[in-house]
């Protein structure tokens, strides 16, 4: 029989076709075994020793594996790679099976559809999204897996589609392989597309399963009650793939959640990447995961994963609603005011592991007995986090902050986290300035507040202090907990002084005072004799085993008791498991509470994170408005600030009004343009996301969107021409941009001719003036636009501006009214170390050019020509096209010149020459 036709590999075969499209994880004892081509891909990946397995036949069949307990390693590296990989367990126990173990694929990993810690991080989520498109809308649907997230959206097709999912981030995506959206491939790096049955994503078949799944007749609950077809339809084709990829239930699967429009601002990809909201524009050190140089890095003091989750959520999601806004800022503001409260609270945070992960790896029956007890750990600190919570909440302080005798009204003790308990009456408080503090968004976490303590009970009591990774190794649970694993366990423990009595009674009998019982795994119980004594052992003796020096023997009364405590111990292990087991089921049937209480948990967390870096980095609370006016009274850059030394940051002001809306910022190169501009939507951002912000004072009249275009950057990955990128997003913002946005651009119109670079900016900066009447800033090399500030009423110019000592600059990153007369780039070409001497050959060139120029005006002021006028319209002053003739016009003598060098004075007479000098003057006048 070839090995390609045993039994075994029969039961490969059927199972293998049902996952054709994963690389099967074959369970066969201690390995997962690969066979044929997923063999050979793993062995190539992984770097596995490809073999053989032949079973005495002749066809070979290649065979790669893996041991269990490294599994997760390779998973992670195939997974990584985009591979999907189907695990199949032995589901019967292989002692007592009949035949073939009978093998099932339990689960099928994918990178959108993760469990193990090793496949995620932490820190950010591992969303898998679905998209059906109806008509010109494309329904999202995304879930995370891990953590029980499962949220909708809709989106316009095109950049809006885009700029949802760069939001979520997707690992993988689900599209209908045939059909309109596959022709509308999402734009996401890094994820893993996969095609799936255009009928999955059946809208009425969606509304079926939905409601079947989460046990509702209707889905009017999770907002998709009006018939939102492309949402539905992308909501049931993610969640059919879920449980076919998790054949055990998804009972961590939170109801979906359609996310209303207009509750956030939606972030579009280059003003995610330019600001640096959450990874680097730099890809190597993006890659690297490095978070240090984005804002991310400088706001993330959260303690829990969840909290570190949650951040990244609301960074890539500003609030529109000023009222939402304030609820986060006023506790933000709470924090920043108690700070032995914050103290109490980040103590109480340090403790409470990953709960959301937690609870849905209870929920799915996956929670070793050491997972479940950090989450009852992590529960049991809730408490503590409600004093802390309770206490900012109601703006009370406690005997030891105030340190006078106790007020009447303190806080009662935290209610030991049972949401039964009705909360303690509490008194306005006392403090006048405290009361002014509406803090709304504590309000609302304290209202909602259940601290699981039955479940965090439920565990303390029957978890021991620090349970094994698995059960059988140590012990699980308590003693006291179950009368039955008491009993086994002191038949076990009593076996012990059992042994010593057996040796004691041997020893008596044989007369051999050395002789000893001991146990090893191959041979179990034992009694040891030395070979000095062999001649005392007596007949009922049975040789096991021969040492140098010794023998070891069994007698039927030793074998009578090792089965005894053998049994108790496998039955104390079964037991552990069914305690344990129930134990986990009970805990994951309360995973929407254990949900809800880390969502608080998070939120708690973000808002203490914000503070501390308020209050660290001297944050102020932003005033935010529903009018137009962006007020920021010496505002800095988050990051940049902090990669310099203190103080040496130079603030500045910026304001902008419904008459000063759109500013022409100029300045010489490393002046500071890029960093003041992108500093405004920074702190325009951190306001609307309710974090306090870099600045002495400050006013935000919300914006309903953040654009930001950084010229030239390279984007040819996505085999567009630089420029052709920057005129596509430049139109996108002309296109989307209201009155109510902050349009931030910086450089526009640099990747083209100078000619048509100043037209295309001016013409720009005319329409978002004009038509659009948003908040502008431009940041630009083109003097030229300084002009639009004599043309158009609303337009201001400011400059950031340097010294010159001697013939060195000195930048002052300061910003002061007017347009910049020069642009010092040589110098910070000298700065960077280009050759002396082709700065040298520049300053040449730029003096020609600069006379040139000069020449130019004073020609056409002498003619009376207006500067700058065509056609009644004003447009740029200097004619870059001329300067660049100049620049590049092949050193040909004037014709005077040559005439003059042809020329023998001696052969002139006097009139001649004086004619002939009449006609040179004529010609030099041209
Ligand atoms: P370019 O026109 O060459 O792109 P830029 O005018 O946009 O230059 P930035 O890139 O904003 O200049 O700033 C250059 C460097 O100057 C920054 O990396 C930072 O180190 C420093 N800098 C900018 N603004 C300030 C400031 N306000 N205080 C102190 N240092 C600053």
């Amino acid at each position: 029989m070839s090995a390609g036709s045993t039994p075994l590999m029969q039961q490969y075969r059927e199972i293998k076709g049902r996952h054709q499209d994963a690389i099967l994880f074959f369970r066969m004892g201690d390995f997962y075994e690969m066979f044929y081509d997923d063999a050979e891909t793993a062995a190539r990946v992984l770097g596995l020793t490809l073999t053989s397995r032949n079973n005495g036949g002749a066809a070979e069949v290649p065979l790669a594996g893996v041991p269990v307990k490294a599994v997760n390693e390779y998973l992670r590296r195939l997974v990584q790679q985009g591979f999907r990989v189907a695990i199949c367990e032995q589901v019967e126990d292989p002692k007592t099976a009949k035949g073939i173990v009978k093998r099932e694929v339990i689960e099928t990993i994918t990178p959108g559809a993760a469990f193990a810690d090793d496949l995620l991080d932490g820190r950010r989520n591992n969303f898998l999204c679905a998209l059906h498109a109806v008509g010109d809308r494309v329904g999202v649907a995304a879930a995370d897996l891990s953590t029980g997230e499962f949220r909708l959206a809709t989106a316009g097709a095109g950049s809006e589609l885009d700029t949802v999912l760069s939001r979520f981030a997707p690992r993988e995506i689900l599209v209908p392989g045939n059909g309109p959206a596959a022709a509308r491939r999402p734009r996401v790096d890094e994820a893993l597309v996969t095609e799936r049955d255009a009928w999955e994503f059946d809208p009425a078949l969606a509304r079926d399963d939905l409601a079947d799944h989460f046990g509702v007749l209707t889905l009017d609950g999770f907002g998709l009650g009006g018939g939102d077809d492309a949402a539905l339809g992308a909501a049931g084709a993610l969640l059919r793939y879920l449980r076919e990829l998790q054949p055990a239930g998804l009972p961590q699967l939170a109801p979906p959640r359609l996310e209303r429009a207009g509750l956030t601002m939606p972030l579009d990809e280059m003003t995610r990447r330019n600001l640096e909201l959450v990874e680097p524009l730099r890809g190597d050190v993006a890659a690297r995961g490095d978070v240090s140089g984005t804002l991310l890095g400088v706001l993330d003091r959260t303690r829990t994963p969840m909290g570190a989750r949650l951040l990244r959520q609301w960074l890539l999601a500003p609030l529109l609603d000023r009222r939402e806004i304030d609820a986060r800022l006023d506790a933000v503001a709470a924090l920043v005011e108690d700070a032995l409260a914050r103290d109490a609270l980040g103590q109480a945070l340090d403790g409470v592991r990953d709960v959301e992960r937690l609870a849905s790896k209870a929920a799915a029956g996956r929670a070793t007995p050491r997972e479940l007890g950090a989450l009852g750990a992590s529960v049991a600190r809730l408490p503590e986090v409600e004093r802390a919570l309770r206490r900012l909440a109601e703006g009370g302080e406690d005997d030891a902050s105030r340190g006078g005798p106790p007020p009447n009204h303190t806080i009662a003790p935290a209610a030991r986290g049972t949401s039964t308990e009705s909360p303690p009456a509490v008194p306005p408080p006392l403090d006048a300035r405290r009361s002014t503090l509406a803090t709304h968004a504590l309000h609302r976490l304290l209202a909602a507040w259940d601290g699981c303590a039955d479940v965090a009970t439920a565990l303390q009591d029957a978890l021991v202090d620090r349970p094994p990774v698995a059960i059988g190794e140590e012990e699980t649970i308590r003693a006291g907990v179950d009368p039955e694993l008491d009993e086994l366990r002191a038949l076990c423990a009593g076996g012990k002084d059992a042994i010593a009595g057996i040796q004691e009674e041997e020893r008596r009998r044989t007369g051999i005072g050395s002789l000893k019982v001991g146990f090893n795994r191959v041979f179990g119980y034992y009694i040891e004799v030395t070979n000095a004594n062999r001649h005392l052992v007596p007949d009922d003796y049975q040789r096991r085993q021969t040492l140098t020096g010794a023998e070891r023997y069994v007698t039927p009364a030793l074998k009578a008791y090792e089965e005894r405590v053998l049994t108790a111990s496998e039955r104390i292990e079964a037991r552990e498991r069914e305690l344990f087991e129930a134990l986990r089921a009970r805990v994951g049937g309360e995973i929407r509470r254990l949900q809800c209480v880390a969502a608080a948990v998070a939120e708690l967390d973000v808002l203490a994170s914000f503070a501390e870096v308020a209050a660290r980095e001297g944050y102020v609370r932003p005033v935010v408005t529903d009018d137009f006016a962006l007020d920021i009274a010496a505002g800095r850059h988050p990051v940049v600030e902090r990669m310099m030394p203190r103080e040496k940051f130079i603030p500045n002001d910026v304001r902008l009004t419904e008459d000063a809306r759109l500013v022409i910022l100029t300045g010489p190169n490393m002046a500071g343009k890029s960093t003041i501009l992108r500093q405004v939507g920074l702190i325009v951002l951190m306001a609307q996301v309710g974090c306090f912000v870099p600045a002495a004072r400050a006013t935000v009249g919300v914006v309903d969107r953040l654009f930001t275009r950084v010229g030239a950057s390279d984007n040819l990955v996505r085999g567009q021409s630089t420029f052709m990128v920057e005129m596509s997003e430049t139109s996108a913002i002309l296109h989307t941009a209201t009155a109510r946005s902050l349009v931030l651009l910086d450089e526009i119109g640099r990747g083209t001719s100078t000619y048509d670079g100043v037209s295309i900016a001016w013409a720009v900066s005319e329409h978002l003036h004009e038509r659009i009447g948003c908040k502008t800033i431009f940041a630009t090399h083109y003097h030229e636009l300084t002009q639009l500030a004599d043309e158009l009423p609303a337009v201001r110019n400011l400059n950031v501006g340097v010294r010159e000592v001697g013939d060195q600059i000195l930048f002052l990153h300061r910003l002061q009214p007017g347009g910049a007369d020069r642009s010092y780039g040589i110098e910070v070409g000298r700065l960077a170390g280009l050759p002396d001497a082709v700065l040298a050959r520049a300053r040449e060139v730029l003096h020609v050019l600069e006379q040139e120029a000069l020449v130019d005006d004073e020609r056409r002021a002498a003619s009376g020509e207006r500067r700058g006028r065509a056609g009644g319209r004003r447009t740029p002053r200097s004619e870059p096209a001329a300067d660049q003739l100049a620049l590049f016009a092949p050193a040909e003598p004037h014709p005077v010149v040559e005439r003059l060098r042809a020329l023998d004075p001696n052969a002139l007479t006097p009139l001649q020459a004086l004619t002939l000098l009449a006609e040179l003057a004529e010609r030099a006048r041209g």
